[in-house]
């Protein structure tokens, strides 16, 4: 292995990624007077929460009278029970205070006539314990994520937090009792840095760009998971992958929930307004796995709009263009841009497209990760925190709420920071970094620089996403699942075949992607085998083969252990069922019903 000169750095707390939950945990920390690094390979204001349309979910009853047990109510049944119900009475009434709070750092939330924060219909938010729906989404606009992540981020510049910008994190250091820093990449130089710390906070988003069409940007590959699964960690309900059901046809890029929260609706080529059928009383409105799985139905009885029947429409055209410059601004340019549609004019062509991954690291509702025992499935791992997309705490359970992620990263990327100020002093002494701390992140980074073999990561990352999208994609069967994970256990292999041209190690765009697709494919991975296992149907996971939900063998989170030859082992862990206050009562599972 090359000799590589080490820049060493010292911190209370590094957090990884400056998405809205790394910026928030980041600011937070520094609040809490703890010396904080905040590292991130892309600029903070580029990170995917930028992307982000529709709006923050708060019962703030600002257009209707709302409640946080309604809310939460929701969001148990969108999980299909397997969501932990004390983390999601934690995020529900929390969400009040947390929105206020965005409110007061200066989000431009869009206003109602009195000057209150507007909030609009999205699918799966109701009144009454499912009763009709209610306006919940708090939206700035159609660019709800663009206005969070920017205030965080000055939030962040405020109180001078210590930004690492274009850094990349490689790995965890962890002593095998406990995670004690992180190494990473310095991408413009090529300087390899040295974090230790007493608690390492990973941040780093999802991991969509494991499949071929998803909404979410090409930074989106799952590095904190894999980093995690490496450091012998598990990774949980990986199987759970939301499908956007309307994702431009073609593009891949997102289209608003809130577009049909609006008044939006979906027609088939006959002009059928077919969610009246799948869903007679949430209508277009239903939560996501429904409306995708209509639009797959749809489309599989060639039911589907243009020549290859592949497809449906989008109708917004009868709001009236006042509306859709002024609540959905950037989904008419964006329907312009990229279906060359005039939205105020013609229905759009969409598509269900991943969106949104429910898995990740397991944390408990305090940011906390999880290592279950034996003897205890909720034991924490020391030293390391996980709070965002990257982790599963589990509030979204089976299936995400729309809404509910701007939602979670702001209440656990805060929680985390009440959780340090609770249990740690600034300034405590540092845990001593083993001998070999640098070896296993060096080793593979050199191993990635020198890679000499015949297939490029292009080709094995297009063979990788092309597998996930046909195997484990809106509905899975025992047959497509089994031939996904042949095909994904070839192609992890692969990787020892891989070519990087690039030997340099300034802005290594090659070695960086390598060592992306190394990550993407340990997420891939859990997924699809995590899938082939789970016999039944659930939430995002609609398994042909088991239509039904089976709460007597299946209301249990998967673990999936990642192994050095690439092969996963699965285990699992009971679903929390119980809620975190004593007056607040468990919601016991029951039928689904639209
Ligand atoms: C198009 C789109 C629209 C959405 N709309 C909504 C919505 O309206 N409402 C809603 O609730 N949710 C929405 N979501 C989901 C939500 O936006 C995301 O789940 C959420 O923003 C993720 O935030 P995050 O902070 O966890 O991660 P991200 O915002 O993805 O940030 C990840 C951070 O990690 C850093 N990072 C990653 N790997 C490394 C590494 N190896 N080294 C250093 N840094 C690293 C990146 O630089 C980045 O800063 C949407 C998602 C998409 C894709």
């Amino acid at each position: 292995m090359a000799a590589y000169d080490i820049i060493d750095h010292d911190y209370d707390v590094i957090v990884v990624g400056a998405g809205g939950a790394g910026l928030r945990a980041t600011f937070g920390m520094v609040e809490k007077g703890f010396k904080t690094a905040c590292i991130t390979k892309v600029f903070p204001t580029r990170s995917h929460t930028v992307a982000a349309q529709g709006g923050v979910g708060a019962a703030l009853g600002n257009m209707a009278e709302d409640k946080w047990e309604w809310h939460m109510y929701d969001t148990v049944k969108g999980s299909d029970w397997l969501g932990d119900q004390d983390a999601i009475e934690y995020m529900c009434r929390e969400a009040i205070p947390s929105v206020r709070e965005l409110e007061h750092y200066g989000v431009p939330f869009s206003r109602t006539p009195e000057g209150k924060i507007y909030q609009r219909p999205f699918g799966g938010h109701m009144r009454d314990f499912g009763e009709a729906p209610v306006q919940r989404a708090c939206a700035a606009a159609d660019r709800t994520g663009h206005a969070i992540l920017h205030t965080l981020y000055q939030q962040s510049l405020k109180h001078n937090a210590e930004f690492f910008v274009e850094f990349f994190a490689i790995d965890l250091i962890t002593d095998g009792e406990r995670c004690v820093g992180v190494m990473a990449i310095d991408m413009a130089t090529g300087e390899i840095h040295r974090f230790r710390g007493n608690k390492v906070v990973l941040a780093t988003g999802g991991y969509g760009r494991s499949y071929f069409s998803c909404t979410s940007a090409h930074t989106c590959t799952g590095d904190g998971n894999a980093m995690v699964a490496r450091a012998g960690l598990p990774l949980q309900d990986m199987e759970f992958v939301q499908f956007h059901p309307t994702g431009v046809y073609g593009a891949g890029v997102l289209i608003t929930e809130g577009a049909r929260g609006e008044g939006g609706y979906l027609t088939n080529s006959e002009g059928d307004r077919f969610m009246e059928r799948y869903a007679p009383t949430a209508k277009d409105l239903a939560s996501r796995d429904v409306v995708s799985r209509a639009m797959t139905m749809e489309i599989r009885e060639q039911r589907g709009v243009g020549s290859n029947n592949d497809h449906i429409l989008l109708h917004l055209e009868h709001l009236g263009s006042d509306v859709l410059w002024e609540r959905l601004p950037g989904i008419t340019e964006t329907a312009k841009i990229f279906a060359g549609i005039d939205a105020t004019k013609e229905p759009i062509p969409v598509l269900p497209t991943v969106h949104y991954n429910m898995g990740g690291i397991p944390t408990n509702y305090l940011g906390e990760v999880l290592k279950p025992t034996a003897d205890n499935p909720d034991a924490v791992f020391p030293g390391l925190m996980a709070v965002g997309e990257c982790s599963s705490v589990s509030v979204h359970g089976a299936n995400r709420l729309g809404t509910n992620s701007l939602l979670d990263i702001v209440v656990f990327g805060r929680a985390a920071a009440l959780r340090c100020a609770e249990t740690m002093i600034p300034g405590s002494t540092l845990p001593e970094l083993p001998q070999d701390s640098a070896d296993y992140a060096l080793g593979r980074l050199d191993k990635a620089r020198n890679a000499n073999g015949g297939s490029t990561t292009a080709e094995i990352r297009g063979n990788m996403q092309h597998a996930m999208q046909n195997d484990a994609a809106v509905f899975r069967t025992s047959k497509t699942l089994k031939e996904g994970c042949d095909k994904l256990d070839v192609i992890a292999k692969s990787l020892t075949d891989l070519k990087v041209s690039d030997r340099s190690l300034i802005f290594n765009t090659d070695l960086i992607e390598a060592l992306e697709l190394d990550n993407l494919m340990a997420c891939a991975l859990s997924t699809i085998f995590g899938a082939e296992a789970r016999q039944e149907s659930r939430g995002a996971h609609a398994h042909e083969d088991y239509p039904d939900r089976d709460d007597e063998n299946w209301m249990k989170h998967s673990l999936a252990y990642l192994k050095e030859d690439w092969s996963i082992d699965l285990d699992y862990r009971p679903v929390h069922t119980y809620t975190l206050s004593d007056d607040v009562e468990y919601i016991e599972p029951r039928a689904r019903v639209y």
